[in-house]
Protein backbone atom coordinates (compact mmCIF):
# COMPACT_ATOMS: atom_id res chain seq x y z
CA UNK A 1 0.00 0.00 0.00
CA UNK A 2 1.41 3.18 -1.04
CA UNK A 3 1.44 6.39 1.57
CA UNK A 4 -1.53 7.86 -0.27
CA UNK A 5 -3.74 4.41 -0.46
CA UNK A 6 -6.26 4.26 1.79
CA UNK A 7 -8.64 1.64 3.00
CA UNK A 8 -11.59 4.11 4.13
CA UNK A 9 -10.30 7.30 3.66
CA UNK A 10 -9.72 10.13 0.65
CA UNK A 11 -7.74 12.80 0.79
CA UNK A 12 -10.00 15.90 -0.22
CA UNK A 13 -10.12 16.93 -3.41
CA UNK A 14 -10.63 20.78 -2.37
CA UNK A 15 -7.34 21.79 -0.69
CA UNK A 16 -3.69 21.18 -0.12
CA UNK A 17 -0.96 19.67 1.99
CA UNK A 18 1.59 20.92 3.52
CA UNK A 19 5.19 20.50 2.09
CA UNK A 20 7.79 20.11 4.00
CA UNK A 21 11.34 22.21 3.43
CA UNK A 22 14.42 21.29 5.66
CA UNK A 23 13.46 22.48 9.06
CA UNK A 24 10.14 24.48 7.73
CA UNK A 25 6.87 23.30 7.08
CA UNK A 26 5.08 25.14 3.52
CA UNK A 27 1.19 25.86 4.24
CA UNK A 28 -0.80 26.32 1.22
CA UNK A 29 -4.03 29.06 1.65
CA UNK A 30 -6.09 26.28 1.03
CA UNK A 31 -4.27 23.57 4.12
CA UNK A 32 -5.86 19.79 4.73
CA UNK A 33 -5.59 19.24 7.96
CA UNK A 34 -7.21 16.13 9.66
CA UNK A 35 -9.03 15.91 12.60
CA UNK A 36 -10.06 13.28 15.42
CA UNK A 37 -13.28 14.49 16.62
CA UNK A 38 -12.95 11.96 19.81
CA UNK A 39 -14.84 9.92 22.03
CA UNK A 40 -17.77 11.48 24.50
CA UNK A 41 -17.72 14.96 25.00
CA UNK A 42 -15.71 15.23 21.78
CA UNK A 43 -18.36 15.32 19.34
CA UNK A 44 -20.08 18.89 21.61
CA UNK A 45 -16.32 20.04 21.72
CA UNK A 46 -15.49 19.70 18.00
CA UNK A 47 -18.23 21.21 16.31
CA UNK A 48 -17.93 24.20 18.57
CA UNK A 49 -14.22 24.25 17.99
CA UNK A 50 -14.89 23.88 14.31
CA UNK A 51 -16.83 26.71 13.67
CA UNK A 52 -14.18 29.36 15.85
CA UNK A 53 -11.38 28.15 14.17
CA UNK A 54 -13.19 28.91 10.52
CA UNK A 55 -14.43 32.09 11.73
CA UNK A 56 -11.16 33.03 13.14
CA UNK A 57 -9.55 32.50 9.62
CA UNK A 58 -12.54 34.46 7.85
CA UNK A 59 -11.88 37.23 10.31
CA UNK A 60 -7.96 36.90 9.74
CA UNK A 61 -7.65 36.66 6.06
CA UNK A 62 -10.93 37.52 4.48
CA UNK A 63 -11.28 34.36 1.63
CA UNK A 64 -7.44 34.21 0.83
CA UNK A 65 -6.45 31.41 3.21
CA UNK A 66 -8.63 28.15 5.02
CA UNK A 67 -8.65 25.38 6.23
CA UNK A 68 -9.93 22.00 4.20
CA UNK A 69 -10.82 19.59 7.56
CA UNK A 70 -10.85 16.23 6.62
CA UNK A 71 -12.26 13.25 8.99
CA UNK A 72 -10.06 10.48 10.32
CA UNK A 73 -10.62 8.30 13.16
CA UNK A 74 -9.63 7.01 16.31
CA UNK A 75 -11.81 5.22 19.26
CA UNK A 76 -15.32 4.51 19.28
CA UNK A 77 -16.04 5.87 15.80
CA UNK A 78 -12.80 4.35 14.36
CA UNK A 79 -14.57 0.53 15.66
CA UNK A 80 -17.92 1.49 14.23
CA UNK A 81 -16.24 1.64 11.00
CA UNK A 82 -13.70 -0.64 10.95
CA UNK A 83 -15.02 -3.22 12.69
CA UNK A 84 -13.44 -5.91 15.10
CA UNK A 85 -10.76 -4.87 17.11
CA UNK A 86 -9.74 -1.62 14.66
CA UNK A 87 -9.59 1.51 17.27
CA UNK A 88 -6.51 3.28 16.02
CA UNK A 89 -7.13 2.13 11.92
CA UNK A 90 -3.80 2.65 9.61
CA UNK A 91 -5.32 4.59 7.36
CA UNK A 92 -5.72 7.50 10.30
CA UNK A 93 -1.75 7.36 11.08
CA UNK A 94 -1.41 7.53 7.21
CA UNK A 95 -3.33 10.65 6.82
CA UNK A 96 -1.62 11.96 9.90
CA UNK A 97 1.81 11.50 8.20
CA UNK A 98 0.46 12.69 4.93
CA UNK A 99 -0.80 16.00 6.50
CA UNK A 100 1.82 16.91 8.65
CA UNK A 101 -0.35 18.61 11.44
CA UNK A 102 -3.30 17.55 13.23
CA UNK A 103 -5.74 18.34 15.30
CA UNK A 104 -7.90 15.62 17.85
CA UNK A 105 -10.23 15.92 20.71
CA UNK A 106 -9.88 13.66 23.80
CA UNK A 107 -10.17 9.07 23.45
CA UNK A 108 -11.44 6.78 26.01
CA UNK A 109 -8.79 4.70 27.05
CA UNK A 110 -10.24 1.52 28.82
CA UNK A 111 -8.63 0.53 32.41
CA UNK A 112 -6.83 -2.71 32.03
CA UNK A 113 -7.75 -5.16 29.58
CA UNK A 114 -6.11 -5.71 26.61
CA UNK A 115 -6.15 -2.33 24.72
CA UNK A 116 -3.36 0.23 24.73
CA UNK A 117 -4.06 3.68 25.33
CA UNK A 118 -4.75 5.51 21.78
CA UNK A 119 -3.13 8.23 23.08
CA UNK A 120 -0.19 6.84 23.43
CA UNK A 121 -0.71 4.74 20.57
CA UNK A 122 -0.49 7.85 18.19
CA UNK A 123 2.36 9.50 19.89
CA UNK A 124 3.94 5.85 19.70
CA UNK A 125 3.35 5.30 16.32
CA UNK A 126 3.88 8.90 14.61
CA UNK A 127 7.16 9.22 16.99
CA UNK A 128 5.39 12.19 18.51
CA UNK A 129 8.58 12.81 21.53
CA UNK A 130 7.57 15.88 22.69
CA UNK A 131 4.36 16.72 24.74
CA UNK A 132 4.27 20.51 24.54
CA UNK A 133 1.90 22.05 26.73
CA UNK A 134 1.76 25.86 27.12
CA UNK A 135 0.08 26.63 30.93
CA UNK A 136 -0.90 30.48 30.74
CA UNK A 137 -4.20 31.87 32.60
CA UNK A 138 -6.34 33.72 30.58
CA UNK A 139 -7.64 36.87 32.90
CA UNK A 140 -10.93 36.28 34.31
CA UNK A 141 -10.51 32.64 34.57
CA UNK A 142 -11.39 31.05 38.19
CA UNK A 143 -8.18 30.28 39.64
CA UNK A 144 -7.59 27.85 43.02
CA UNK A 145 -3.98 30.62 43.48
CA UNK A 146 -4.07 34.15 44.43
CA UNK A 147 -2.36 35.29 41.66
CA UNK A 148 -2.60 32.71 38.45
CA UNK A 149 -0.68 35.44 36.28
CA UNK A 150 2.40 34.50 37.32
CA UNK A 151 2.57 31.29 36.02
CA UNK A 152 3.68 31.11 32.57
CA UNK A 153 5.47 28.01 31.22
CA UNK A 154 5.42 25.75 28.47
CA UNK A 155 6.01 21.95 29.40
CA UNK A 156 8.04 19.57 27.04
CA UNK A 157 7.24 16.27 28.29
CA UNK A 158 8.77 13.44 26.75
CA UNK A 159 6.41 11.24 25.19
CA UNK A 160 7.81 7.67 24.18
CA UNK A 161 9.87 6.47 26.90
CA UNK A 162 9.56 6.07 30.56
CA UNK A 163 7.60 3.65 32.30
CA UNK A 164 4.54 4.98 30.65
CA UNK A 165 6.14 3.67 27.07
CA UNK A 166 3.84 0.74 28.12
CA UNK A 167 5.88 -2.23 28.67
CA UNK A 168 4.51 -3.80 31.07
CA UNK A 169 3.44 -6.78 32.42
CA UNK A 170 0.67 -8.47 34.33
CA UNK A 171 1.65 -9.82 37.77
CA UNK A 172 1.52 -13.60 37.47
CA UNK A 173 1.83 -13.39 33.85
CA UNK A 174 4.66 -15.82 31.96
CA UNK A 175 6.67 -12.67 31.12
CA UNK A 176 6.99 -10.99 35.00
CA UNK A 177 7.56 -14.34 36.15
CA UNK A 178 10.42 -15.06 33.84
CA UNK A 179 11.77 -11.20 34.61
CA UNK A 180 11.26 -11.68 38.27
CA UNK A 181 13.24 -15.22 38.08
CA UNK A 182 15.90 -13.63 35.48
CA UNK A 183 16.11 -10.66 37.90
CA UNK A 184 17.16 -12.83 40.73
CA UNK A 185 19.20 -14.86 39.37
CA UNK A 186 21.46 -12.82 37.66
CA UNK A 187 21.46 -9.27 39.11
CA UNK A 188 20.71 -10.61 42.54
CA UNK A 189 17.80 -8.15 43.31
CA UNK A 190 14.29 -9.31 44.70
CA UNK A 191 11.74 -8.61 43.49
CA UNK A 192 8.19 -9.98 45.22
CA UNK A 193 6.34 -12.92 43.18
CA UNK A 194 3.23 -11.09 43.05
CA UNK A 195 4.36 -8.47 41.39
CA UNK A 196 3.47 -7.10 38.00
CA UNK A 197 6.60 -4.97 35.96
CA UNK A 198 6.73 -2.28 34.11
CA UNK A 199 10.01 -1.21 32.53
CA UNK A 200 10.92 2.85 32.78
CA UNK A 201 13.68 2.81 30.18
CA UNK A 202 15.33 6.78 29.42
CA UNK A 203 18.06 6.83 26.26
CA UNK A 204 20.03 9.47 24.92
CA UNK A 205 18.47 9.71 22.35
CA UNK A 206 14.80 10.32 23.71
CA UNK A 207 16.21 12.93 26.19
CA UNK A 208 18.61 14.40 23.72
CA UNK A 209 16.06 15.38 21.08
CA UNK A 210 13.32 16.94 23.82
CA UNK A 211 15.96 18.86 25.36
CA UNK A 212 17.16 20.30 21.71
CA UNK A 213 13.62 20.82 21.01
CA UNK A 214 13.00 23.14 24.52
CA UNK A 215 15.92 24.91 23.87
CA UNK A 216 15.62 25.68 20.20
CA UNK A 217 11.88 26.55 21.39
CA UNK A 218 13.01 28.84 24.53
CA UNK A 219 15.80 30.56 22.18
CA UNK A 220 12.93 31.18 19.30
CA UNK A 221 10.24 32.81 21.52
CA UNK A 222 13.25 34.61 23.99
CA UNK A 223 12.17 32.52 26.90
CA UNK A 224 14.61 32.88 29.74
CA UNK A 225 15.15 29.49 31.02
CA UNK A 226 14.86 26.08 30.43
CA UNK A 227 14.45 23.75 33.81
CA UNK A 228 15.28 20.13 33.73
CA UNK A 229 12.38 18.43 36.20
CA UNK A 230 13.70 15.02 37.07
CA UNK A 231 13.37 12.16 40.02
CA UNK A 232 17.21 11.75 39.58
CA UNK A 233 17.77 11.50 43.39
CA UNK A 234 16.39 8.36 43.86
CA UNK A 235 15.83 7.20 40.09
CA UNK A 236 20.14 8.07 38.51
CA UNK A 237 20.51 5.83 35.96
CA UNK A 238 17.27 7.44 34.20
CA UNK A 239 15.81 10.73 35.72
CA UNK A 240 19.44 11.46 37.00
CA UNK A 241 21.13 10.31 33.51
CA UNK A 242 18.10 12.58 32.00
CA UNK A 243 19.58 15.24 33.79
CA UNK A 244 23.06 14.59 32.86
CA UNK A 245 22.68 14.14 28.98
CA UNK A 246 20.64 17.39 29.26
CA UNK A 247 23.04 19.57 30.34
CA UNK A 248 25.75 17.99 28.61
CA UNK A 249 23.55 18.56 25.17
CA UNK A 250 23.18 22.13 26.43
CA UNK A 251 27.15 22.92 26.81
CA UNK A 252 27.98 21.01 23.96
CA UNK A 253 24.80 22.30 21.38
CA UNK A 254 23.90 25.89 22.59
CA UNK A 255 27.00 27.02 24.12
CA UNK A 256 26.64 30.82 22.94
CA UNK A 257 23.51 30.84 24.09
CA UNK A 258 23.01 29.27 27.66
CA UNK A 259 24.17 29.27 31.11
CA UNK A 260 24.03 26.50 33.48
CA UNK A 261 23.03 27.59 37.04
CA UNK A 262 26.12 26.07 38.13
CA UNK A 263 28.24 28.26 36.30
CA UNK A 264 25.76 31.36 37.15
CA UNK A 265 26.46 31.00 41.02
CA UNK A 266 30.25 30.44 40.00
CA UNK A 267 30.30 34.01 37.92
CA UNK A 268 28.81 35.53 40.98
CA UNK A 269 24.89 34.98 40.23
CA UNK A 270 24.35 38.10 37.21
CA UNK A 271 22.75 36.28 34.56
CA UNK A 272 24.62 37.47 31.65
CA UNK A 273 22.24 39.65 28.86
CA UNK A 274 20.80 37.80 26.14
CA UNK A 275 21.36 33.93 27.61
CA UNK A 276 19.53 30.99 28.72
CA UNK A 277 19.40 29.79 32.02
CA UNK A 278 19.79 25.84 32.06
CA UNK A 279 19.05 24.57 36.01
CA UNK A 280 17.18 21.62 37.17
CA UNK A 281 15.07 20.99 39.79
CA UNK A 282 13.98 17.51 41.73
CA UNK A 283 10.47 16.59 40.62
CA UNK A 284 8.99 16.44 44.06
CA UNK A 285 10.80 20.27 44.50
CA UNK A 286 8.96 21.51 41.31
CA UNK A 287 5.70 20.74 42.18
CA UNK A 288 5.93 23.27 45.03
CA UNK A 289 8.10 25.68 42.84
CA UNK A 290 5.25 26.34 40.62
CA UNK A 291 2.89 27.08 43.27
CA UNK A 292 5.61 29.30 45.51
CA UNK A 293 7.96 31.33 43.02
CA UNK A 294 6.17 30.39 39.65
CA UNK A 295 7.89 33.47 37.87
CA UNK A 296 10.95 31.60 38.18
CA UNK A 297 10.42 28.98 35.67
CA UNK A 298 9.26 29.19 31.75
CA UNK A 299 10.18 26.25 29.88
CA UNK A 300 9.96 23.02 31.88
CA UNK A 301 11.27 19.77 30.11
CA UNK A 302 11.18 16.67 31.82
CA UNK A 303 10.43 12.81 31.38
CA UNK A 304 7.03 11.78 30.92
CA UNK A 305 5.60 10.44 34.27
CA UNK A 306 6.74 13.70 35.81
CA UNK A 307 5.48 15.46 32.73
CA UNK A 308 2.06 13.96 33.07
CA UNK A 309 1.48 14.98 36.60
CA UNK A 310 3.08 18.24 36.67
CA UNK A 311 0.94 19.27 33.82
CA UNK A 312 -2.27 18.47 34.70
CA UNK A 313 -1.05 20.70 38.31
CA UNK A 314 -0.10 23.36 36.51
CA UNK A 315 -3.53 23.47 34.47
CA UNK A 316 -5.02 23.22 37.83
CA UNK A 317 -3.55 26.22 38.74
CA UNK A 318 -4.99 28.49 35.99
CA UNK A 319 -8.37 27.53 35.96
CA UNK A 320 -8.17 23.62 35.02
CA UNK A 321 -7.80 21.19 32.64
CA UNK A 322 -11.16 22.90 30.43
CA UNK A 323 -8.60 25.92 29.48
CA UNK A 324 -6.05 23.84 28.80
CA UNK A 325 -4.29 23.18 25.51
CA UNK A 326 -1.74 20.70 24.31
CA UNK A 327 0.33 18.92 21.45
CA UNK A 328 2.44 16.23 20.39
CA UNK A 329 5.37 17.22 18.07
CA UNK A 330 8.14 15.47 16.50
CA UNK A 331 10.72 16.73 13.98
CA UNK A 332 7.33 17.84 11.92
CA UNK A 333 4.67 16.22 12.26
CA UNK A 334 2.64 18.15 14.82
CA UNK A 335 -0.99 16.18 16.63
CA UNK A 336 -2.75 19.48 18.56
CA UNK A 337 -5.31 17.78 21.28
CA UNK A 338 -7.32 18.71 24.42
CA UNK A 339 -5.33 17.72 27.40
CA UNK A 340 -7.94 16.53 29.68
CA UNK A 341 -10.33 13.24 28.95
CA UNK A 342 -13.88 12.56 27.51
CA UNK A 343 -15.94 13.64 30.42
CA UNK A 344 -18.08 10.82 29.08
CA UNK A 345 -20.83 11.91 31.81
CA UNK A 346 -21.51 15.34 29.70
CA UNK A 347 -21.35 13.13 26.35
CA UNK A 348 -23.74 14.92 24.05
CA UNK A 349 -25.20 17.29 26.61
CA UNK A 350 -23.89 20.03 24.95
CA UNK A 351 -22.71 21.48 28.21
CA UNK A 352 -18.78 21.37 28.17
CA UNK A 353 -15.90 23.51 28.24
CA UNK A 354 -14.45 24.02 24.51
CA UNK A 355 -11.94 25.74 25.69
CA UNK A 356 -9.22 22.96 25.82
CA UNK A 357 -9.55 21.94 22.37
CA UNK A 358 -10.13 25.96 20.98
CA UNK A 359 -6.71 26.70 22.31
CA UNK A 360 -4.83 23.34 20.87
CA UNK A 361 -6.05 25.26 17.51
CA UNK A 362 -4.62 28.63 18.96
CA UNK A 363 -1.22 26.26 18.86
CA UNK A 364 -1.92 24.65 16.24
CA UNK A 365 -2.48 27.78 13.85
CA UNK A 366 1.13 29.44 15.31
CA UNK A 367 2.30 25.98 14.22
CA UNK A 368 1.35 26.52 11.10
CA UNK A 369 2.38 30.28 11.11
CA UNK A 370 -0.58 31.44 10.62
CA UNK A 371 -0.40 33.60 13.78
CA UNK A 372 -3.00 36.60 12.95
CA UNK A 373 -5.80 33.72 12.82
CA UNK A 374 -4.04 32.23 16.62
CA UNK A 375 -4.37 35.95 17.63
CA UNK A 376 -7.85 36.51 16.56
CA UNK A 377 -8.85 33.77 18.20
CA UNK A 378 -6.78 34.22 21.89
CA UNK A 379 -8.40 37.75 22.06
CA UNK A 380 -11.99 37.16 21.37
CA UNK A 381 -11.74 34.05 23.56
CA UNK A 382 -10.10 36.63 26.40
CA UNK A 383 -13.15 39.14 25.67
CA UNK A 384 -15.70 36.61 25.90
CA UNK A 385 -14.53 35.66 29.37
CA UNK A 386 -13.90 39.25 30.82
CA UNK A 387 -17.51 39.18 29.95
CA UNK A 388 -18.21 36.54 32.15
CA UNK A 389 -20.09 34.34 29.17
CA UNK A 390 -18.87 30.82 29.93
CA UNK A 391 -19.68 27.45 30.29
CA UNK A 392 -20.76 25.55 33.52
CA UNK A 393 -17.46 24.84 35.17
CA UNK A 394 -16.62 28.31 34.89
CA UNK A 395 -19.85 29.57 35.67
CA UNK A 396 -19.50 27.50 39.25
CA UNK A 397 -16.48 29.54 39.86
CA UNK A 398 -17.29 32.82 38.62
CA UNK A 399 -20.03 35.18 40.44
CA UNK A 400 -22.23 36.61 38.59
CA UNK A 401 -21.47 34.90 35.25
CA UNK A 402 -23.80 33.74 32.65
CA UNK A 403 -24.11 30.04 31.91
CA UNK A 404 -23.60 29.05 28.28
CA UNK A 405 -24.17 25.95 26.57
CA UNK A 406 -20.74 24.42 24.96
CA UNK A 407 -21.92 25.39 21.60
CA UNK A 408 -23.01 29.19 22.82
CA UNK A 409 -19.87 29.79 24.16
CA UNK A 410 -18.35 29.02 20.58
CA UNK A 411 -20.24 31.38 19.05
CA UNK A 412 -20.03 34.43 21.62
CA UNK A 413 -16.04 33.46 20.70
CA UNK A 414 -17.10 33.92 17.07
CA UNK A 415 -19.19 37.27 18.10
CA UNK A 416 -16.26 39.09 19.76
CA UNK A 417 -14.14 38.19 16.97
CA UNK A 418 -11.97 41.03 15.75
CA UNK A 419 -8.89 41.40 13.31
P1 LIG B 1 -11.72 13.64 32.21
O1 LIG B 1 -12.46 13.10 31.05
O2 LIG B 1 -10.68 14.65 31.92
O3 LIG B 1 -12.81 14.25 33.20
C1 LIG B 1 -12.60 14.47 34.57
C2 LIG B 1 -13.35 15.72 35.01
O4 LIG B 1 -12.61 16.86 34.58
C3 LIG B 1 -14.73 15.89 34.43
O5 LIG B 1 -15.69 15.13 35.12
C4 LIG B 1 -14.90 17.37 34.58
O6 LIG B 1 -15.07 17.70 35.97
C5 LIG B 1 -13.52 17.89 34.23
N1 LIG B 1 -13.39 18.17 32.79
C6 LIG B 1 -12.76 17.42 31.85
N2 LIG B 1 -12.85 18.00 30.66
C7 LIG B 1 -13.53 19.15 30.84
C8 LIG B 1 -13.94 20.18 29.96
N3 LIG B 1 -13.67 20.17 28.65
N4 LIG B 1 -14.67 21.19 30.47
C9 LIG B 1 -14.96 21.22 31.77
N5 LIG B 1 -14.59 20.29 32.65
C10 LIG B 1 -13.89 19.25 32.19
O7 LIG B 1 -11.00 12.49 33.03
P2 LIG B 1 -11.44 11.00 33.35
O8 LIG B 1 -12.90 10.99 33.74
O9 LIG B 1 -10.43 10.51 34.28
O10 LIG B 1 -11.27 10.22 31.99
C11 LIG B 1 -12.33 9.87 31.10
C12 LIG B 1 -11.73 9.15 29.89
O11 LIG B 1 -10.88 10.02 29.14
C13 LIG B 1 -10.89 7.93 30.24
O12 LIG B 1 -11.17 6.91 29.32
C14 LIG B 1 -9.46 8.43 30.06
O13 LIG B 1 -8.56 7.41 29.78
C15 LIG B 1 -9.63 9.36 28.89
N6 LIG B 1 -8.56 10.40 28.78
C16 LIG B 1 -8.22 10.79 27.52
C17 LIG B 1 -7.28 11.80 27.35
C18 LIG B 1 -6.95 12.21 25.95
O14 LIG B 1 -7.56 11.75 25.01
N7 LIG B 1 -5.97 13.08 25.75
C19 LIG B 1 -6.70 12.42 28.46
C20 LIG B 1 -7.11 12.02 29.74
C21 LIG B 1 -8.05 11.01 29.90
P3 LIG B 1 -16.45 17.98 36.70
O15 LIG B 1 -17.24 16.71 36.64
O16 LIG B 1 -16.03 18.36 38.08
O17 LIG B 1 -17.13 19.09 36.00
Amino acid sequence: MSATSFEKLSVPKDGELIQIDGPNLKVPNRVILPFIEGDGTGGDIWRASVRVFDAAVKVAYGGERSVVWWEVYAGEKANALYGGNVWLPEDTLKAIKLATVAIKGPLTTPVGGGIRSLNVGLRQELDLYACVRPVKWVPGVPSPVREPQKLDVVIFRENTEDVYAGIEWAQGSPEAVALIDYIGKNFGKKIRLDSGIGIKPISITGTERLVRKAINYAIKEGRKSVTLVHKGNIMKFTEGAFRDWGYALAIREFRDQIITEEELWANGGTMPAGKILIKDRIADSIFQQVLLRPDEYEVLCTPNLNGDYLSDACAAQIGGLGMAPGSNIADHIGVFEATHGTAPKYADKDVINPGSVILSGVMMFEYLGWKEAANVITKALATTIDQKRVTYDLERLLPGSTLLKCSEFGSAIIENMKK
